[in-house]
């Protein structure tokens, strides 16, 4: 199965990066947000990265003009959806919206269509189970910033079909991208083995073990990660870290997953990492 057009639910950090990528390949792209100046604020941002990359001689200007004509940014679901081969929804990680929007998509969206979410920890089984498709149901998985960073992680529902997966990956690879099959468990391979080191780093924190730029240092310069785990739980927005924690404890049942309470005490107090500017580290100016 060739995917040619795709349509993209949300335009924030993710999807607007998934627009990019996929226009960039080659493909039309309906961009799908709340309304039209969500939809504007992300074809904004795909031009102003777009515009990063030529300055980097990474695409040239030509490659950059086609990107831009192949996304159209809307607000009609219904509209979108006409005639795409594959959805990807990259609306925010809450379940109920994510299974609102794939009981819409199996109203709306082309037969034979492959239903992508890009979600971090909410189960592709689950979703699928709201549509009286699951076998065209995935998890595309791709990692922030989208442009840049080459993993997808694919993630396969408990009745994924081959066929899907295979259309998938093959995409994957077109976009420019490596593709990893993983099979639907809470947090994937990704967040599964990340937040809990995130999470040990913050108990080594709190219990005095080092400053957080000592956590860090240790494991940029003893392990070679190119960031620390605190400036990385920074940079990944510390609510959404807890938010993935407390997915892995409650499914998972084993306590080896429990959100540290100091990383509590920080998403109540507001501290939520370079987008609040402060987490960890401060970000002011
Ligand atoms: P975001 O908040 O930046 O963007 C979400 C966008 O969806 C917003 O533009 C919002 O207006 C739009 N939206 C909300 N409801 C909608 C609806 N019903 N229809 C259409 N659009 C709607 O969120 P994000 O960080 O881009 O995350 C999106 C998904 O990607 C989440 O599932 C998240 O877990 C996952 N993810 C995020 C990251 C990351 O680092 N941010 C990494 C990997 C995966």
């Amino acid at each position: 199965m060739k995917i040619k057009r795709i349509a993209v639910i949300g335009g924030g950090t993710m999807g607007n990066g998934i627009a990019h990528v996929a226009a960039l390949a080659g493909r039309s792209v309906h961009l799908i947000d709340l309304s039209q100046e969500l939809a504007e604020r992300a074809l904004a941002t795909i031009t102003k990265n777009l515009e990063r990359q030529v300055r980097k001689e990474a695409i040239t200007e030509e490659d950059r003009d086609a990107a831009l004509e192949r996304i159209q940014g809307m607000t009609s679901m219904k509209e979108g959806l006409q005639g795409v081969d594959l959805v990807v929804e990259a609306a925010p990680e809450k379940a109920e919206l994510k299974y609102e929007i794939f009981r819409e998509l199996d109203r709306e969206a082309p037969e034979g269509a492959i239903l992508a979410s890009n979600t971090s920890s909410i189960s592709i089984t689950e979703i699928a189970a709201r549509t009286r498709r699951p076998e065209d149901v995935i998890g595309m998985h791709f990692m922030n910033p989208v442009p840049v960073m080459r993993l997808v992680e694919v993630i396969r529902g408990l009745a994924t079909s081959d066929e899907t997966t295979r259309a998938v990956m093959d995409l994957t690879r077109e976009l420019g991208k490596t593709p990893v099959e993983v099979n639907d468990f809470p947090g994937f391979v990704s967040n599964r083995v990340l937040m809990p080191m995130i999470n040990e780093a913050v108990f080594a924190l709190m219990e005095g073990v080092a400053e957080p730029e000592a956590i860090d240092t240790v494991m940029k310069l003893g392990m070679n990660h190119p960031m620390g785990p605190l400036a990385l739980a920074d940079l990944i927005g510390l609510d959404t870290c807890l938010n993935i924690l407390e997915v892995l404890h409650r499914e998972l049942g084993d306590d080896r997953y429990r959100p540290c309470p100091l990383l509590r005490k920080y998403v109540a107090a507001g501290w939520h990492g370079r987008k609040s500017g402060r987490g960890f580290y401060s970000y002011d100016g």
